[in-house]
């Protein structure tokens, strides 16, 4: 499932690897880029390793929102966190969101102005969710106001509105930086996932490619890979789908709901239509194409003349307090930072997280990031982190018994579907993808998790800590950074 702003390019060309530089990022999503190039930019011999392509993950798959009204976050954060911190994330974002702005008017980057709402689908629990956002954006100093009517075309109770906001094609921003880094000296090198990190003196990371020594390193991965801060523990991976539609008048807002299920509106040249939402945990859904189609519904309803061009989907990771985590890794001997936890706001965050990076990197600090850094977590929310990893065990083991108990029936399964089960002991998981049958192990090589298979992308999921793998095996994104290894075909099933 190709995004829109995906499908008309092709990738971006790779540099070669290189055994020494300055400052290796990990990564070529939006928080990685701005990375590099904010270190380029300082005169630093930067090289990005990116494990696919540039924006292939979570940015190329973005709504793209640049707001700093972001649902229902600041109700939210303030309920277990004081002022001062939920302040310094408001600063981080507004920084964010200015550097990104002025960065797209320096580089013809286009990007359309619009208001940014919150909606209450309903006169009940939702109003009272859009009107505390109303007071908490209020309390923390933004101009935001409520409007009772919105030009939309479905039932609705009001809205919280801040003004002035804007949205981009994510992809025109990801192809700027790239040339930028480049014009500044950096390197992209694709196709190089990082597997591995000696460390001795200075740090020596082991990609695909080869390996490279450097200063520093920076994991903007999504969600860290390498495993050294336990970080995959507590942030939780959400997925959500997008489509998007020619449509002759949509919308010139940017909408979200205050409740769920979540619904995601705004427009794009063309004139364009974009619907997104029903998010869920990876690999926890009972059919992923029936999220879809739930969306292709509601959007059916209340637009009727929208003609689907493009579906797709993607994830993004919230932390166990709702603050992402920007820094230094723990054991990582200050040469090893990471960002991550943007709860589907890193259009702004990881922006922020980008220019908190380098001025540590480079010696400085932002001032806003300081009481971020400094916070200690409420009891709410360590509740909230030891029930994360309580599901995520309760997950572990129910699916493991279910496997245990299912032997793999003959036969390949139907094109387009995936099976788990056992044969022998041995867990496996089989698919047919265009007329293709694999069979692969079906643990994650992440931590053992039994992955799930996700019948809209056509992937293997794994529903611990959100690592996704193709069919074939080969990882697509999370924390894992091996193969599902191949299994043998039996007789009787074609290969
Ligand atoms: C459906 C959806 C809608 C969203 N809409 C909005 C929005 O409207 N506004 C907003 O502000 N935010 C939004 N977000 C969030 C925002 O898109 C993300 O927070 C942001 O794109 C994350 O960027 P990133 O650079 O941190 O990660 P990514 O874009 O995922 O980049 C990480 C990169 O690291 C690479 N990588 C991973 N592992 C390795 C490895 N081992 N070796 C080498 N490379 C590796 C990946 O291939 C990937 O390219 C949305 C998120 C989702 C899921």
């Amino acid at each position: 499932m190709t995004s829109l702003w995906r499908a008309p390019r092709g990738p971006a060309s790779s540099d070669e690897p290189v055994e020494r530089c300055d400052d290796v990022v990990v990564g070529a999503g939006i928080t990685g880029l701005v990375t590099a190039l904010l270190l380029a930019r300082a005169g630093r011999d930067v090289v990005v390793l990116e494990a696919r392509d540039a924006g292939a993950v979570t940015t190329g798959h973005s709504t793209a929102k640049i707001s700093l009204l972001q649902g229902t976050r600041y109700s939210q954060l303030l309920r277990h966190q004081s002022e001062e911190v939920v302040a310094g994330y408001v600063e981080g974002n507004r920084e964010g969101r200015d550097w990104l702005l002025r960065y797209c008017d320096e580089q013809d980057v286009p990007y359309q102005t619009r208001p940014a709402v919150t909606y209450a689908a309903d006169a009940g629990r939702e109003l009272d969710r859009a009107r505390a956002e109303l007071d908490a954006a209020s309390r923390m100093g933004l101009p935001v106001r409520w409007a009772s009517e919105l030009d939309v075309p479905f039932e609705h109770a009001g809205g919280v509105v801040l003004d002035g906001q804007a949205q981009i094609d994510p992809m025109d921003l990801v192809e700027a930086l790239v040339e930028d880094l480049r014009a500044h000296g950096g390197r992209l090198v694709t196709g190089a996932r990082v597997t591995g990190m000696g460390q001795s003196m200075r740090p020596v990371v082991r990609h695909t490619r080869g390996s490279t020594r450097c200063d520093q390193v920076v994991l903007a991965t999504g969600t860290p890979v390498l495993d050294r801060g336990g970080y995959f523990a507590k942030v939780s991976a959400s997925r959500s789908y997008s489509l998007s539609f020619e449509h002759p008048s949509p919308p010139e807002l940017m909408l979200i709901s205050a409740g769920g299920p979540t619904r995601s509106v705004r427009d794009a040249p063309g004139p364009m239509l974009l619907v997104g939402g029903e998010g869920h945990p990876v690999g926890r859904a009972r059919s992923e194409r029936e999220h879809v189609d739930r969306l292709r519904e509601w959007t059916a309803t209340h637009f009727p003349d929208a003609v689907e061009t493009h579906a797709w989907s993607a994830q993004d990771y919230r932390s166990h307090d709702g603050f992402p985590f920007v820094g230094k890794m723990p054991r990582g001997m200050g040469h090893v930072h990471v960002a991550t936890g943007f709860d589907k706001w890193g259009m702004t965050n990881g922006v922020a997280a980008a220019l908190d990076l380098s001025a540590s990197i480079l010696g400085g600090q932002m001032p806003w990031s300081r009481p971020i850094h400094r916070r200690i977590s409420r009891p709410a929310a360590m509740a909230h982190l030891v029930g994360m990893n309580a599901s995520v065990g309760l997950s572990l083991v129910t699916r493991a018994a279910g496997v245990a108990l299912h032997p793999l029936r003959p036969g390949a399964p139907a094109e387009g579907e995936g099976e788990v089960g056992r044969r022998g002991v041995v867990p496996v998981a089989r698919s047919t993808v265009d007329g293709r049958s694999c069979a692969v192990s079906a643990l994650c090589t992440h931590l053992g998790g039994v992955v799930e298979w996700n019948d809209a992308e056509q992937s293997w999921d794994c529903p611990l800590h959100g690592s996704r793998f193709a069919a074939t095996g080969e990882v697509l994104e999370g924390p894992a950074s091996r193969p599902l290894p191949e299994r043998r075909m039996q007789d009787g099933e074609q290969g």
